[in-house]
């Protein structure tokens, strides 16, 4: 090849990097897919109609990144719902956030749904929900949802910052078992071992107003370089109230495996009987 054409196509290899990098760091910092829009309900979904004393609604919708673990975790909660009497409706439609439906329901599970997926009507629906007494249980995602959206910032306490990428995706952490006396809590060991992907929150939680902290990550046990881990305090598990509902959220739920943990799954299942005062 002459040299003059291979100077032109280093050159357009290089500016080709340069764009690519630069259209993935800026997904990277926007959490979005190159394109993608938010798409919002407008029309209700089919009336609910009854639902039982222990309503549980799973709210799954993703206006970004859609976990694999869904409908695993679908799974597995309208298993452990089954036996635990709870009445389990699932859906992905932000229209089924309406104070006439959403007042059948005791809890809300928002499961590793993502960007933003309510619109304002919605959201103050769903505000009422809670501050009138419902419960909400936020697994994995859930806190990569709703940026802009102040009450659910405070509502969580905090938000997703990232996830460590090198050298391990999900890499197996040690886990501190806080307190032994919450009933999401009073089945774990003092110390235990689970691989996930370990979300790092734009701050800690500990020592907010009206926060618990239920379990820890021991950043200690296993390896974040990038992105770094938080720096030492690392809640990733924690009860919160605002006004008279009760909020639950664990950032544990990225991998399949989760919905199927000995120690998690039971963690989850309780946290959602203690969002709806079911125990
Ligand atoms: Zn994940």
């Amino acid at each position: 090849m002459r040299k003059p054409l291979k100077i032109v196509l280093g050159l357009v290899l290089f500016l080709a990097l340069l764009v690519g990098g630069a259209v993935l760091f800026g997904m990277y910092v926007t959490r979005q897919l190159p394109g993608q829009e938010p798409v919002f309900d407008t029309v209700r979904p089919a009336d609910p109609g009854q639902v039982g004393e222990k309503g549980v609604l799973i709210f799954s919708k993703t206006n970004g990144f859609r976990h694999e673990s869904i409908e695993p975790g679908i799974d597995a909660l309208q298993k452990a719902g089954k036996k635990k009497g709870w009445d389990v409706r699932t859906t992905e439609n932000g229209a089924f956030f309406n104070d006439d439906y959403l007042r059948r329901f005791k809890v809300v599970v928002f499961l590793s749904t993502t960007g933003d997926i309510l619109t304002a009507d919605q959201e103050k629906a769903f505000e009422r929900f809670v501050e009138n007494g419902g419960g909400y249980v936020g697994i994995h995602a859930a806190s990569d949802t709703e940026y802009s959206w102040d009450w659910y910032d405070h509502l969580l306490g905090t938000h997703f910052r990232d996830h460590p990428l090198f050298p391990e995706h999900t890499p197996e952490a040690e886990i501190i078992t806080d307190t032994r006396t919450h009933p999401t809590t009073k089945h774990l060991p003092a110390k235990w071992r689970k691989v996930d992907e370990w979300y790092n929150f734009k701050q800690s939680v500990r020592g907010k107003d009206s926060i618990q902290v239920l379990l820890t990550l021991n950043e200690a046990s296993y390896k974040a370089t990038l992105p770094k881990a938080m720096g030492g305090d690392h809640p990733i598990s924690w009860t919160n109230t605002v006004r008279k509902g009760r909020v639950f959220y664990t950032g544990m739920g990225h991998t399949n495996e989760t919905f199927t943990d000995p120690n998690a799954m039971p963690h989850i299942v309780a946290g959602i009987d203690w969002a709806g005062r079911f125990e």
